[in-house]
């Protein structure tokens, strides 16, 4: 008689952002990312390490923390821009890092937007999972990535067809999604309050401005959740509106993120840019709370119009208003629904794991 194996458990190093610490909301959704990775990966049997910057903490998951200097994020910096290295990179560091204990591991996975671990990828003996969280921002990084989608094919993991479609090498790119929810970790809320929420990095790619004119024109309170990553453009924002009915709640564990988007009727995504994914909207439909985005980059992708929210004209306010003032069509078990099945961490482990047996086989 034939005993199937059990699958093989994977060692799995993740490679952290060098933009900032785990936990300091300077990664954006990325952290988000990691964390949810590494416990699905971890409740499966296999065995994770993640090389963060110094200063890392990501609760229960053990993370080795490399000293060194941050890198500037690609976001805020020209097509054109050269790639720049400050004098003692955390950037190389981590990688130098992973240089060294790359034969305990099976598959090293990173979460980096930089050109560096690219470059790096000829030189390691290790396949590496390359998950790209952003579209096109740099002339030479979209050529790095390029290099390696073509010597390594299947190696370049992206969040949605949306954001693979920034870049010329967009049939090369492997669509493995963003992230996805422990709905666990969120609370449903059926009845919510006359409010509405905004979450996110406070940075002008993310155009917070167009949330708060809508607040202003509907007269409903906004909260605010998020890192003040440019403390100008804020205080920018403050001066343009100052009677608008918003509410800045600071930068939220998820555990306290989820209370206050939850009584909320409606999240607003405005991003200006082409965003790849978005985690803050699965986020809120784990809490059952519709999202109202621009049909732009991955929210197009996230959100079904008319049934977990709507899709507006980009750069819109008038569509915004319209839709806040539709949401009460919205069921917003629906929304709780695709978190707990399409959006799910589950699911996204599923996608994750067959895309790292792939690698490692
Ligand atoms: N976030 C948070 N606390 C807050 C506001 C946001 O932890 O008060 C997190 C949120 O959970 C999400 C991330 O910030 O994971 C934003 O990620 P998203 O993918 O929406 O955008 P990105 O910053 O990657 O462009």
């Amino acid at each position: 008689m034939n005993i199937p194996s059990s699958p093989r458990k994977l060692k799995v190093l993740i490679l952290s952002t060098p933009v900032g610490a785990l936990g300091s909301g300077l990664g954006g959704g990325v952290e988000l990312t990691i964390a949810n990775l590494a416990r699905e990966l971890q409740s499966r049997g296999h065995t994770i390490e993640i090389v963060a910057p110094a200063g890392s903490y990501l609760g229960d998951l053990s993370i080795v923390q490399v000293p060194g200097e941050l890198q500037l994020t690609a976001q805020t910096q020209e097509q054109a821009a050269a790639i720049v290295m400050p004098s003692d990179p955390v950037l190389a560091n981590m990688w130098a890092k992973a240089r060294n204990i790359q034969h305990d591991y099976d598959i090293i996975f990173n979460t980096a937007f930089d050109w560096l671990p690219f470059y790096l990828t000829p030189f390691f003996d290790r396949p590496i999972a390359h998950f790209v969280s952003m579209g096109s921002q740099i002339a030479a990084i979209d050529l790095a990535i390029e290099r390696v989608a073509i010597d390594y094919p299947g190696t370049i993991g992206v969040c949605t067809r949306t954001q693979a479609e920034t870049f010329r090498f967009a049939d090369l790119c492997t669509v493995v999604g963003g992230s996805g929810v422990d709905p666990a970790v969120y609370e449903y809320c059926k009845h919510p309050e006359p409010a509405l929420a905004w979450l996110g990095r406070i940075s002008p790619e993310k155009a917070l401005e167009d949330a708060v004119a809508a607040a202003q024109r509907t007269g409903i309170k906004l909260k605010i959740m998020g890192k003040i990553q440019d403390a100008a453009y804020w205080e920018q924002i403050q001066r343009d509106y100052p009677t608008a009915p918003i509410e800045y709640l600071g930068f939220l564990p998820t555990h306290e993120l989820q209370q206050a988007l939850g009584t909320c009727q409606g999240l607003l995504m405005t991003p200006r840019w082409v965003e790849a994914f978005g985690n803050v909207a699965i986020e809120s439909f784990a809490c059952g709370v519709p999202v109202i985005a621009y049909r732009r980059g991955g929210p197009a992708e996230i959100i079904t119009d008319g049934k977990t929210g709507f899709l507006v004209e980009p750069d819109s306010i008038e569509g915004l208003v319209t839709a806040i003032g539709r949401l009460d069509e919205i069921d917003r078990a629906d929304c709780r629904h695709a978190a707990e099945t399409v959006f799910s961490q589950a699911a996204w482990g599923n996608v994750m794991e067959s895309w790292f047996y792939r690698l490692v086989e």
